[in-house]
């Protein structure tokens, strides 16, 4: 089985019968994949190499420079942290240029969409607003994002604003506290050259405090995008291929900055007129990956699919233009899309694909390249009219948009005093066991979504509270785990229970979805201020609360950097594939135990679903006896 997703299935027959060629077809033609790689066991860093470690005692132990096993397998994962943090800095900074531009005048298609989170955020990070306008002080949280960037005066604002003191206080003890994001980024790169940091130990460190900067570039993009565009709020909405209409204009919004894709949700609303005119029945925007999950979280735009199967969209022969920014975008889908009339548009100068259509965003004229985009697409549905199409006519009803606002909100109903309240009595009585949190990708190694499914069943049958975020909250958006009804099959009796009491309060016809939305990659920043807050309610530090991370099926190097900063918050973190780290016992096993001493947090690496949610649930007992609280066997 190559996913658990039925419509993929069916669209995975479709590209065999026209002799499509999918992401599995290309992994089939990789394998076998190289050993070395896998282990971390090799190294282009310099042009003496490439070098490879022999596994076994009797070849090569060293690099041509005297690299070690434990040097190199440290100085990629390291690599893969800096990696991943210029990513979601990339994201950051781009939505602080879009405030700082609006603020200025020049960015007049944007706004300040949720002016009390501009001024809670201002607060935060000890910004004086009392007499300043929306812009002034847009302006000021601007200039204070991008200080984040550069090498300031200890550690970052963003995060010592947002995580607690013993976490900051362990980090610093640690020499993990980076002095500014890019700075670390850039310090990661140095380190990593040849001849510069060969202490396996003292690279790791440098890879935790990178990926403190990284949770920093994420706290960033959330806050921004949620001044910009808005703070989710709860959003009904449908997800899967059978969000497709055959006789509107398909646009997939894919990537993941919110940026360009707020201004298009937008103006086509304004331009449904201008479609029906071209003869389709409207505009129908849906959404793929972290973009997706952007506009899915604030106006209910239905996510189609997710990570490795973003071609299948293009497959149903039914999507006009697949609108892309950046990052997980695969280059494949401008070769899927010449067998079936799809408009690839790149949109970002940064970001482009040999053979698409590019129309490049600029935030000063955003809505009008917004609408030339659209025309575009409109364009691409007249020439598809009355050609066959194959639509599968499968979707799951989805509840998203679970900002900690929109969390806190439905608990004032159950508390207006004290809304974390009810969540920590049920906590403490155990009706809650403890929390996980899905974050990450799908992996094309593994059977798409099987570890989430399996793992959700297990936890929460268990009483074990789910939140998700990214291509994993896709993947329970899919198979209908986002749905409210799905409580009542899946949930234990007192995660039930707590669930329905939601509901109710909230006036809802049934209870809250077991698994809670939290958004797109960056917004798992939003997971670690309701950790924090429970913690700062609690009088404890983040690592001794009973919740835990999960990357089942995670890919890239961004996921490689949140789960090392998840560790760093003192989460113990689950990868369902192993990492290419194997070629080193010390690294392994500092990652798994070691580190563990140092900052609570710790990585299980485990790769069969059913046993990951035991060990997830071991260490949430584990968690949960030492707060003196009743624990409960598998
Ligand atoms: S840095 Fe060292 S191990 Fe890496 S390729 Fe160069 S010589 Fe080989
Ligand atoms: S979860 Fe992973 S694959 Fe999916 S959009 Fe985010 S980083 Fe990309």
């Amino acid at each position: 089985m190559l996913s658990r997703d039925r419509a993929v299935q069916q669209m995975l027959d479709i590209a065999r019968q026209q002799n499509v060629e999918t992401v599995w077809d290309r992994l089939a033609d990789q394998l076998p994949q190289c050993g070395f790689g896998e282990l971390g066991l090799c190294c282009r860093h310099c042009t003496q190499g490439p070098c490879r470690i022999s596994p076994f005692a009797d070849g090569p132990q060293r690099g041509v420079c005297g690299a070690t096993a434990d040097t190199m397998v440290a100085r990629g994962l390291v690599r893969a942290i800096a990696a991943g943090a210029a990513a979601h800095a990339g994201h950051a900074k781009h939505l602080a240029h879009a405030l700082h531009k609006w603020a200025r005048g020049t960015a007049p298609d944007y706004a300040v969409r949720d002016e009390a989170k501009l001024r809670a955020v201002a607060a935060r990070q000890g910004i004086d607003g009392a007499e300043l306008s929306t812009r002034e002080l847009a302006e000021k949280v601007a200039h204070s994002a991008f200080s984040q960037f550069a090498e300031g005066d200890g550690p970052m604002a963003w995060a010592r604003a947002t995580l607690t003191a013993g976490r900051m206080q362990a980090l610093e003890k640690l020499g993990a506290l980076p002095a500014g994001i890019e700075s670390s980024i850039a310090e990661m790169l140095h380190r990593t050259h040849i001849g510069v940091d060969a202490d396996p130990v003292n690279l790791l460190a440098g890879g935790i405090s990178c990926a403190v900067a990284d949770y920093t570039g994420c706290h960033i993009g959330t806050d921004l995008a949620d001044i910009l565009f808005g703070t989710p709020a709860p959003v009904v909405s449908e997800a899967n291929l059978g969000a497709l209409k055959p006789e509107a204009v398909n646009i997939a919004l894919h990537g993941h900055n919110p940026v360009l894709s707020e201004v298009l949700v937008r103006v086509a609303a304004e331009m449904q007129s201008e479609a029906q005119a071209a003869g389709a029945q409207g505009i129908n925007l849906v959404g793929i990956c972290c973009t997706g999950n952007e506009v899915l979280m604030r106006h209910g735009v239905p996510p189609l699919t997710h990570s490795i199967s973003q071609e299948m969209p293009i497959l149903t022969g039914a999507l006009d233009a697949m609108v892309v920014d950046y990052q997980c975008v695969y280059p494949s889908i401008v070769e899927v899309s010449r067998c079936y009339g799809t408009k690839v548009i790149t949109t970002m100068g940064m970001a482009k694909i040999a053979g698409a259509t590019h129309i490049e965003l600029k935030e000063e004229e955003a809505a009008e390249k917004a609408r030339q985009i659209i025309r575009e697409a409109i364009t691409a549905f007249q020439a598809r009219r009355g050609r066959p199409v194959n639509i599968p006519p499968v979707k799951s009803k989805v509840v998203a948009g679970f900002s900690v606002e929109a969390i806190l909100a439905a608990l004032a109903k159950l508390n207006a005093a004290d809304p974390l309240k009810p969540l920590l009595d049920n906590i403490v009585s155990g009706n809650i066991q403890g929390v996980v949190l899905f974050a990450g990708c799908n992996n094309v190694k593994v059977p798409q979504d099987h570890n989430y499914l399996v793992m959700a069943e297990e936890l929460l049958r268990r009483d074990v509270l789910l939140l998700a975020t990214g291509c994993g909250a896709g993947a329970y958006a899919r198979h209908g785990l986002l749905d409210p009804a799905a409580t009542e099959r899946y949930a234990g009796a007192g995660l039930k229970a707590v669930l329905s009491a939601i509901g109710q309060a909230n006036g809802l016809d049934g209870p809250l979805p077991p698994v809670l939305h939290m958004g797109s990659c960056v917004d798992n920043s939003r997971a670690v201020d309701l950790a924090v807050a429970i913690a700062s309610k609690l009088g404890v530090d983040t690592d001794k609360l009973p919740v835990a991370a999960s990357a089942p099926e995670f890919k890239t190097e961004k996921a490689v950097a949140i789960g090392t900063w998840a560790v760093a918050c003192g989460l113990p973190v689950h990868l369902g594939l192993v990492p290419p780290v194997l070629g080193s016992a010390l690294v392994t096993s500092l990652l798994t135990a070691g580190i563990k001493d140092l900052l609570g947090g710790y990585f299980i690496v485990e790769t069969d679903p059913q046993q990951a949610a035991e060990k997830l649930y071991a260490a949430i007992q584990e968690r949960r006896r030492g707060l003196g609280l009743e624990t409960r066997p598998w």
